[in-house]
């Protein structure tokens, strides 16, 4: 049953095609075409050529012959000159995977192959062999790629037509059985190796598709990790890692613009006994809201993460005094805004610590960040639910700020 299905889907394969390959094979061929039009009509020539001068001396058979492969010579030049241009017309116009770019290349292997059988037939006038259709059978298969089905009824067609033309031709029995035996061989031969490439060729194309949806699933798989690995999975803010790279990344744009920046951090308030009285999960619930309320006091261009447990960093554009404000805004929103856990309303603080950004210094951020933890230090020594700068100038015996001027503290 598995076999019956295998071979099935062999036969459908060769009948038929999807359209992604349909395509590619289209543009193959008429590629092809272009530089077959150009070796063939340099044989076209040469046979030309070569056979003009012969006539002094030959006989009337001889004559008949010459003539007749120099007039079909001619018609096949004229021939690769045509489908030469239209392949190059084709291909400028980017129309190769329209219905006259797929049947250019069936019609020029059908009527080379046609071609083959003719010349043949002019050749037993001089000769018993068939060489010219093994040659045109085999080049065929080997210079375009033809669609098994098209291909069969090509090579059939070429074949029956010289088989019962040849006794028209061939007047000695035993030249005739065994070029008849031998158009048969070709046939077959050419098919052959027609199919073979044919199966190759798109055995390679799958596997050009599938490296291609391999390569497009991976990239989507990285921009997916990339994500998960620069988001805080709890609250959808950015982690720590991804803070600290963008953050860098933002105040050494900064500095060179000369734009001011403050680091904002921020602790709650006695979280641990939050989590013991109410749980976890009431605990989590509440980190998502302080994030919702967080996004909602800053803007956007505020870069937002959860940098630890219950601790929220913000790298705030602006000065000191405005990062203040910043974060006073936050504060009083925590404080204000109703956190419920089932039927439990739990009031919720948070201490702030801030900092600007020194426009110098290679740790910039580093820097930045120790000195809003020393601020954040003081508003929790000071009583908590307030917001503390620090206003030092980068030296370790930075002095601390009650700030009050402007805010009301509880
Ligand atoms: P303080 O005011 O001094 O900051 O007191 P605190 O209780 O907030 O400080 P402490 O560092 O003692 O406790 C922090 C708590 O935060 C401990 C830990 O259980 C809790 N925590 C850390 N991460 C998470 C989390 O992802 N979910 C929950 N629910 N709790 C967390
Ligand atoms: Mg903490
Ligand atoms: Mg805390």
């Amino acid at each position: 049953m598995v076999k019956l299905d295998d071979m099935k889907s062999k036969v459908r394969d060769l009948v038929k095609s999807e359209q992604y390959i349909d395509q590619e094979v289209s543009a193959t061929n008429i590629q092809r075409l272009q530089r077959f039009a150009v070796i063939f009509a340099l044989i076209h020539v040469a046979v030309i050529v070569i056979l003009w001068p012969y006539s002094v001396g030959a006989t009337s058979t001889e004559e008949v012959w010459r003539n007749s492969i120099i007039i079909l010579h001619s018609i096949m030049l004229v021939f690769s000159f045509l489908y030469g241009i239209a392949s190059y017309y084709l291909e400028a116009k980017q129309a190769m995977e329209t219905r006259i770019a797929y049947i250019i290349p069936k019609l020029v292997s059908f009527c080379y192959l046609l071609f083959g059988a003719v010349v043949c037939l002019c050749d037993q006038l001089v000769t018993g062999g068939i060489s010219p259709f093994i040659i045109a059978n085999v080049g065929v298969a080997v210079a375009l790629l033809i669609k098994p089905i098209y291909a069969v009824i090509n090579y059939t067609i070429a074949m029956i037509f010289l088989y019962h033309a040849l006794p028209l031709v061939q007047q000695n029995q035993e030249l005739l059985v065994s070029a008849q035996v031998n158009s048969l061989t070709a046939a077959g031969l050419g098919f052959g190796v027609s199919i073979t490439l044919w199966r190759t060729h798109i055995r390679m194309i799958k596997q050009k598709e599938e490296i291609k949806r391999q390569k497009q699933e991976l990239e989507e798989k990285n921009i997916a990790l990339e994500l998960l690995a620069a988001e805080d999975c709890l609250t959808g803010l950015l982690n720590r890692g991804q803070f600290i790279r963008q953050a860098s990344k933002e105040i050494a744009d900064m500095q060179r613009q000369g734009t001011a920046a403050c680091i904002i951090l921020i602790d709650l308030d006695y979280f641990k006994s939050i989590n013991d009285n109410y749980g976890h999960p009431a605990g989590d619930k509440i980190l998502q809201s302080i994030a919702r309320i967080m996004r909602h006091c800053l803007r956007k261009t505020d870069l937002i993460a959860r940098f630890g447990g219950e601790e929220f960093i913000v790298m705030y554009q602006g000065t000191l005094q405005e990062g203040l404000v910043a974060a006073e805004k936050v504060r009083l929103a925590i404080q204000n805004h109703c956190f419920e856990f089932g039927s439990k309303r739990i009031a919720v603080t948070i201490s702030a610590g801030v900092a600007s950004v020194l426009p110098q210094g290679s740790e910039m951020f580093r820097d930045s960040y120790v000195s809003a933890d020393k601020a954040l230090y003081c508003a929790k020594s000071n009583g908590r639910n307030r917001v503390e700068m620090h206003d030092g100038d980068g030296t370790s015996d930075a002095k601390m700020k009650n700030v009050s001027g402007g805010f009301s503290w509880q």
